[in-house]
């Protein structure tokens, strides 16, 4: 019985020309060789199994070869070339850092530097993975990098470069190895099927490629593995079946369910999927992926981007001239979201349900997708119940109707934990857009305010669903469902709402806050505001500010607006109420800073003021 050895050995490249796809590399290294302008030390960077082992060693050999041929490659015949084709030269010498990465090894290794060569030229010394090597290894290397001997030759490989010391890249040559293209992947792939007389589809072996991600040697043992496999007859089908690959088909099939805004059919296609046994997180990115591979073969300019095989690649541009762009995009950006959401989400197959809902939705808002606007977090026809929370934003601009909104009672609200709050949510962003007092001046500290509230908006529609129960599978529904949208008042339940209870400490955060966030241009009244300290005066939803003079007074007076605004919203709380009033004579206004209160202080003990001095304290 024969010797098996694995593809990845076996077709090694043993010379510059048989590397696979890092052609420019290749050249320039030979050239180098050709024109004796050869670097003591080069530092080879890239992603695993892309060659560059392989070309270190093929350079080894080249340097030392006693007859290079013509195009300037190892002869392969030499004594030389003889004892590295049989491992056996004692001009190349490898290292892995990865396990031999401490002071003594490189102090062994740096001893046998001083031995020059008893055939060929030059000595050859391999550091793979060389980020590995501890600090102090780096730093026993360096000076034998700094003054090597003329026979010596280092080669250093890493996958992450930006762990090499700059002291070290200054004294490299740096090459950068690329991942190798699906084509070229495919392609030697194929030589190698032919050579070990295997038939197998294109389409299969780009599907390995494209599993290896641009490192040969990983497509070669993938193409072992699915060998052994199918016993030499290499089918799309098997390679998918063994390599736990999702079919093309069903993102094909998927899209179109999309663009027919047939829901149920693209569920019933993600359960399918899942029984199959591959997980939600898998499918959301396998589904980005074929989106953006629509995207990308819709122009000629980027059909290059698509790295699939040429039945796959007429499929694609079939496909792509069905979807828009406005599509597209915003289909990448609802799947895009998904995926960045599904590690924290506790039901993820809900998550990835209401993507492919959203996406087969999105071409049946009309005229949004004609103008490419961000998604919509809408999800109108198939669920009536999220109308629901949508309802306010609608009416928003009416002042009449916010008020039919707060007075609305609920039973459910008090449950409401308070930072998951819905309602008073919704009415802060009510009230805000209802005012009409908003002035330029500070409408950017009132935009920066509000954003929170709608960010946790848009986390709404997901909280509400899981709850309710909503059964998916009454696509009928979808009529009623979209005629309550569009008209606010029919049939809709009212949004909870409750104000929140809050007391002076509440109150004086806020107050704060909004005064540590207001513009630069406003430092002055900010300053004014965080110097003074609101109190609640009677029902507990008023409170009062006391200046001490008729200019503050003013100022204070045309901020009440904006200020039961913002504190509205913060404090969850529709009723509370701001005046102004300016100080009697007796009252003390300003709350006492920090310098004067310790003065205060000291005033009362003296102790105070021996312990300042003693440990040299100082106020601010
Ligand atoms: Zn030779």
């Amino acid at each position: 019985m024969e010797n098996y050895i694995v593809s990845a050995r076996k077709y090694r490249p043993s010379t510059f020309e048989s590397v696979v796809g890092q052609r420019a590399l290749t050249t320039t290294l030979k050239n180098a060789i050709a024109t004796q302008k050869l670097a003591h030390a080069y530092l080879f960077c890239g992603p695993r199994g892309v060659g560059k082992t392989t070309c270190a060693r093929i350079f080894a050999k080249t340097i030392n070869c006693m007859t290079p041929t013509a195009d300037g490659e190892a002869c392969n015949e030499c004594e030389s070339c003889v004892a590295f084709n049989e491992q056996r030269s004692y001009n190349i010498h490898e290292l892995d850092a990865a396990s031999n990465n401490s002071v003594d090894d490189i102090r062994q290794l740096v001893e046998q530097v001083r031995i020059p060569p008893q055939i060929g030229k030059y000595k050859v010394y391999i550091i793979d993975e060389v980020h590995m090597l501890s600090a102090s290894a780096f730093n026993a290397f360096l000076k034998t990098l700094e003054e090597p001997p003329r026979h010596a030759i280092f080669i250093l490989a890493t996958t992450e470069k930006h762990k090499i010391l700059p002291t070290i890249l200054s004294r490299c040559q740096i090459y950068d190895f690329n991942r190798i293209s699906v084509e070229d992947t495919v392609e030697h792939l194929s030589y190698v099927a032919s050579k070990e007389r295997i038939t197998a589809e294109p389409e299969a072996l780009n599907v390995i490629a494209l599993k290896a991600d641009g490192g040969m040697r990983d497509a070669l043992s993938i193409f072992d593995q699915v060998v052994s496999f199918t016993g030499g007859n290499i089918t799309y089908k098997s390679v998918i079946e063994n390599l736990n690959v999702l079919d093309y088909d069903y993102y094909f099939r998927l899209t179109d369910y999309f663009l027919e805004n047939k829901v149920s059919d693209a569920l019933l296609l993600f359960n399918d999927v899942l029984n199959k046994g591959f997980d939600g997180s898998h499918f959301i990115t396998g589904l980005s992926s074929h989106l953006r591979d629509l995207l990308v073969s819709k122009d000629t300019a980027t059909i290059s981007l698509l790295e699939v095989g040429a039945s796959i690649r007429q499929h694609y541009q079939e496909q792509a001239q069905k979807c828009s762009l406005p599509f597209l995009y915003r289909a990448m950006k609802l799947c895009n979201d998904c995926d960045l959401n599904y590690r924290t989400s506790k039901n993820k197959r809900l998550l990835v349900e209401l993507t492919l809902i959203q996406v087969a939705q999105l071409t049946t808002e009309g005229d949004d997708v004609i103008g490419g606007r961000s998604p919509k977090k809408t999800l109108n026809p198939v669920f009536t119940q999220p109308a629901v929370v949508q309802q306010p934003r609608v009416v928003s601009a009416s002042p009449a109707q916010q008020n039919v909104v707060h007075s609305a009672q609920s039973p459910v609200a008090t449950q409401v934990p308070v930072n998951a709050a819905v309602v008073p949510q919704t009415h802060a962003s009510t009230a805000t857009s209802a005012n009409p007092m908003t002035s330029v001046s500070t409408s950017g500290s009132q935009g920066a305010g509000a954003s929170p509230a709608i960010r946790e908006e848009k986390k709404i529609p997901v909280m509400k669903m899981s709850s309710l129960g909503v059964s998916i599978k009454r696509p009928q529904r979808e009529q009623v469902a979209q005629n309550s949208t569009t008209t606010p008042t029919a049939n809709i339940q009212v949004q909870p709402e409750e104000d929140l209870i809050f007391n002076d400490r509440d109150l004086n955060y806020y107050w704060q806050e909004y005064a540590g966030q207001l513009p630069k241009e406003q430092v002055a009244i900010a300053k004014r505001m965080q110097g003074l300290r609101p109190v609640l005066i009677g029902n507990s939803t008023s409170f009062e500010v006391v200046v001490d003079n008729e200019i503050a007074a003013k100022d204070f007076t045309a901020l009440i607006p904006k200020m039961q605004d913002y504190l509205r919203k913060r404090l969850k709380n529709s009723k509370v109420q701001m005046t102004v009033r300016v100080s009697a004579p007796t009252e003390t206004v300003r709350a006492v800073g920090r310098v004067e209160k310790f003065q205060l202080m000291a005033q009362k003990n003296e102790a105070l003021m021996q312990l300042k001095d003693e440990f040299g304290l100082e106020l601010y």
